[in-house]
């Protein structure tokens, strides 16, 4: 689905991505993972759109990606979250949901403007589907609850659901781990991996919980220093030593 050719980013004197390749398959969950400053975030901006590679370039389903503007990207199917929250904090669980598909469905929505109630129809589609989504990622109890009172584990979960919302074909989660115990890293992994296949074709994810990328999986691409360093299955990215030594080393006080 999406395949990343030889991407390139420099910051000034700075090479941040540096001739970076991997791929991700319809079906797969594969996770980027690597040192802080390894050049993992700055990777996930050059596929959506968010910056433009000095050289190199990402394709989804055969159509290049980079250089287009991130609404563009997303309306292909490619939708990214961010390290910090998109989570509107004065709005419910179910609203959050609703507002990220009511922007995505703005266009869809106009599109039906037919006699007969075709927008109220689309309209209770969108709310049966942002509830059906609030239930997916295990917050059905918390429907109606303000985002604000959310513990962090239930804030990342609706960062997962909002990213949802946008109903995208390859979701790319930056982080969605962080803070977690490892009860909730643990059932945010059971429900990552329940999504490929029955709400998204692919996952990828940036990631720093190694319990978590290990156990979901299917490959793994790890960079530093801006460089793929290696890819491979979790068993083998596990007993690499380069890896080791580079991350996963220090990667057990994370
Ligand atoms: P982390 O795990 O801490 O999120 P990362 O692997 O995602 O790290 P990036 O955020 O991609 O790393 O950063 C890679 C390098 O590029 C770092 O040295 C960073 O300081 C630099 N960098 C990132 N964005 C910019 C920018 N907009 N301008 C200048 N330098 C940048």
């Amino acid at each position: 689905m999406l395949q990343v050719n030889n991407l390139r980013m420099r910051f000034g004197g700075i090479t941040a991505v540096n001739d970076v390749s991997f791929a991700v398959n319809k079906g797969e969950i594969v996770s980027l993972i690597g040192p802080n400053g390894a050049g993992k975030t700055t990777c996930f901006n050059m596929i959506t759109g968010f910056l433009k590679p000095t050289e190199g370039s990402a394709a989804f389903e055969g159509k290049v990606v980079t250089g287009r503007a991130p609404h563009d990207i997303a309306r292909l199917g490619v939708v990214r979250s961010f390290q910090k929250t998109n989570i509107l904090k004065g709005l419910s669980v179910f609203e959050n949901i609703l507002t990220a598909h009511q922007r995505q469905g703005t266009l869809s929505l106009l599109a039906t403007l037919l006699p007969g109630g075709g927008v109220r129809q689309s309209e209770t589609r969108l709310r049966d589907s942002a509830a059906e989504i609030v239930e997916l990622i295990g917050l059905g109890a918390r429907m109606n609850t303000e985002a604000a009172s959310l513990s962090c584990g239930e804030l990342r979960l609706l960062e997962v659901g909002i990213g949802l919302g946008a109903r995208p074909r390859l979701l790319m989660l930056d982080e969605p781990a962080a803070g977690l115990n490892s009860e909730e890293a643990l059932k945010l992994g059971t429900i990552l991996k329940g999504l490929v296949g029955s709400q998204i074709e692919a996952l990828l994810l940036v990631e720093h919980n190694m319990n978590l990328v290990m156990s979901i999986s299917d490959r793994i691409v790890v960079m530093n220093f801006g460089l793929k360093l290696a890819e491979g299955g979790p068993e083998e990215v596990r007993n690499n030593p380069e890896v080791i030594a580079a991350y996963l080393g220090s990667a057990a006080e994370h």
